[in-house]
């Protein structure tokens, strides 16, 4: 009766994962039992959904159910759902291969070495999944029958190269529930014997599975008044003072694939107009696939209880994509489509509910725990600034909660408020400059005269920084200004040296510093757009800025690769009047004779200024010879 089985080989990532697995996660096994419920409870939250539109689905046996069990005599385990089930496909697709995105770069991480917590960190961000079962078992039998179909299917592997397929019998298809989901046969290793032991099974499945809304049994068949394991009421209901710490962990690493713990919870009930109810993390890591083009969100949407879609387009704004948890509605229709979900007024209100209450959260921990908001900005930060530019709509409120590091205190972040608090009298302009290496910024010849004078300049070091700063120009009616741009008018402001440089103003080097300005100008003349003196440098000879009506010079840098973005105009490169390299160079203006060498200190200059910028020399040659010609000069000398 049954037809041949077939023998299929593990796609390359399983093979590999498996491999982990059995090695890397020994000590923490126990996991296998949360993955393998939380899969059973996937399951018939899947088939709960589809049986909306078509009840004949369910109709032998409407209870949705779990039944954790052991079998002393063959020495397995057993987990039995009454879910969904799966196909012949099926079973070949989600037990064979691993369909996640970002599994690729996993496995490379992996393999490029790490600490052993490090790797399970990894692991366990991925998760692990059905394959954990392996750390347990030396043999695993999948018998499963999709609800509606005829046939039930037996999958078997010992979890090295491959598995095998094939028709299950009548008798053995008898291990499903009321003929319709997945049993998990797992045949124990020597070393697991401890789950043939009911104590231990219902430890695990207690620590594991209170939030886990379907019952869990540990009977193999249904017996009077059987109690489940679990508390069997949605988390998210219960108020929110019966909730522990550790109920929270165990539900954001059943929906989020973590092993972290939320670094922030929200739970709250939305009532008035629209109502549901909000249950959401803040993970404490980042997860793999955060920077994914996609950028896609993970919140759970339920309706009434029922699990819905954990891919709702339009739940959560793209810049909160690092939450994880679940949204009840009240007032969605039960048997609204996924597709119709998307263009849903009552969407767009969740939404916005939502990160009102998320950015206000999230404030409220900055004021009350630096440190923890630290952490979160580190690892969220640049996603949250996605939102300055994406959404209008709560601007003020993610003004409030941005960070930055600045020239106040280099290993302190600061808030907007901080810094206006902390401007200048005379000050209308918050400074910054951007690029991509906090420590090149610390030693920008351009910030020099502003530390000077003691004007704060803000880091950003966030690609997305230079794109929400061409839409939001102000904060608290202040613009922002980059200080690689334009002519600053610094003098207004004075610095600790001010006082004696003014009473040594000499008016002959003042006129041969105009002329070294103008021979400058007029060697780079293809290059540069002008030669300014600088109120910026105080101890840099030079550097470049970009003229008043352009892009900054990191914005300049970021549209060439993205869009082969051409400037128009030149830019300007400022002189320091005060440095010595200058004034020498001033003091040779009288002698023609010397006209070539100060060509050569003009363009060598230039690449100087373009190094320290990080950019690349366009005449490298022309370079190496000047700076020969130089040394051997000053050694002559
Ligand atoms: P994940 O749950 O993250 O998708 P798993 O490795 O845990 O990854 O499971 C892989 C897939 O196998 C699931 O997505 C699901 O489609 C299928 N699956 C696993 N267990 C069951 C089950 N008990 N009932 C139905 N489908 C299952
Ligand atoms: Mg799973």
């Amino acid at each position: 009766m049954t037809k041949t089985e077939e023998k299929l080989n593990f796609g390359a990532d399983v093979s590999r994962l498996l491999d982990i697995v059995a090695h890397a996660l020994y000590s923490n096994r126990d996991i296998f039992l949360r993955e393998l419920i939380s899969n059973a409870s996937d399951a018939c939250d899947k088939l709960r959904y589809e049986a909306i539109a078509s009840p004949d689905l369910v109709k032998n046996d409407p209870e949705f159910k779990i039944r954790v069990f052991k079998n002393t005599d063959d020495r397995t385990l057993n987990i039995v759902d009454n879910g969904i089930g799966m196909t012949r496909e099926e079973l070949i697709d989600n037990l064979g291969t691993i369909a996640k995105s970002g599994t690729a770069a996993m496995m490379k991480k992996i393999s490029d070495g790490g600490t052993q917590k490090e790797k399970m960190s990894l692991i366990g961000q991925f998760g692990v999944g059905f394959y954990a079962s392996f750390m347990v078992a030396n043999k695993v039998t999948v018998i499963s029958r999709r609800a509606g179909d005829k046939q039930a299917w037996l999958w078997e592997s010992d979890g090295k190269t491959g598995f095998t397929v094939r028709e299950a019998t009548k008798k053995e298809a008898k291990a499903l529930m009321e003929g319709r989901g997945t049993a998990i046969i797992l045949h124990l290793d020597d070393e697991a014997s401890d789950f043939l032991i009911d104590e231990k099974i219902r430890q695990v499945v207690e620590t594991y599975s209170d939030h886990i809304d379907f019952p869990i049994f540990m009977n193999q068949e249904q017996e009077e008044n059987e109690k489940p394991v679990n508390s069997v009421t949605a988390l998210w209901v219960r108020p929110k003072d019966d909730i522990t710490e550790e109920q929270h962990t165990e539900f954001f690493r059943h929906i989020g694939f973590g092993v972290d713990e939320p670094l922030l919870t929200s739970h709250w009930r939305a009532e008035g107009k629209i109502e549901y109810t909000a249950l959401l993390y803040v993970p404490t890591m980042r997860p793999m696939n955060l920077f994914d083009p996609g950028r896609k969100t993970s919140v759970r949407l339920y309706v009434k209880r029922v699990f819905i879609t954990d891919e709702c387009e339009g739940l959560v704004y793209p810049w909160l994509r690092f939450l994880r948890g679940v949204v009840d509605s009240e007032d969605l229709p039960l048997n609204i489509s996924r597709e119709m979900l998307q263009h849903n007024p009552l969407i767009d209100k969740i939404r916005n509910g939502l990160a009102k209450r998320i950015l206000g959260d999230l404030n409220k921990l900055a004021d009350s725990d630096p440190l923890s908001y630290g952490m979160f900005w580190g690892q969220f930060g640049a996603v949250l600034k996605e939102g300055l530019y994406d959404a209008f709509e709560h601007r003020e409120a993610l003004l409030k909660v941005v960070r930055f590091y600045s020239t106040h205190e280099e290993r302190t972040l600061t808030s907007l408020s901080d810094y206006v608090s902390r401007m200048k009298e005379g000050q209308e302009i918050i400074y910054y400059i951007s690029g991509e290496n906090l420590e090149t910024l610390k030693n920008s010849p351009q910030i020099e005269g502003f530390r000077a004078r003691g004007i704060e300049v803000l880091f950003l070091t966030d690609t997305i920084d230079d794109f929400w700063l061409q839409t939001v120009l102000d904060y608290d009616g202040k613009p922002f200004q980059s200080v690689t741009k334009g002519n600053i008018d610094l003098d207004r402001f004075e610095t600790e040296k001010d006082e004696e440089k003014k009473d040594h103003k000499d008016e002959s080097e003042e006129s041969s510093i105009g002329e070294l300005r103008a021979l400058i100008a007029e060697t780079l003349k293809e290059e540069i757009g002008e030669v300014r003196i600088s109120k910026r440098l105080t101890s840099s000879p030079v550097c470049l800025v970009a003229a008043d009506n352009e892009v900054d010079l990191r914005m300049e840098r970021v549209l060439r690769v993205h869009q082969k973005y051409e400037s128009t105009s030149k830019r300007v490169l400022e002189i320091n009047p005060d440095h010595t390299l200058i004034k020498r160079l001033a003091a040779m203006m009288d002698n023609k004779a010397r006209n070539t060498e100060l060509a050569d200190a003009a363009w060598l200059l230039l690449d100087q200024a373009r190094i320290i910028q990080g950019e690349p020399i366009p005449d490298p040659a022309g370079f190496t010879k000047r700076m020969s010609n130089f040394m051997e000069r000053g050694l002559a000398a």
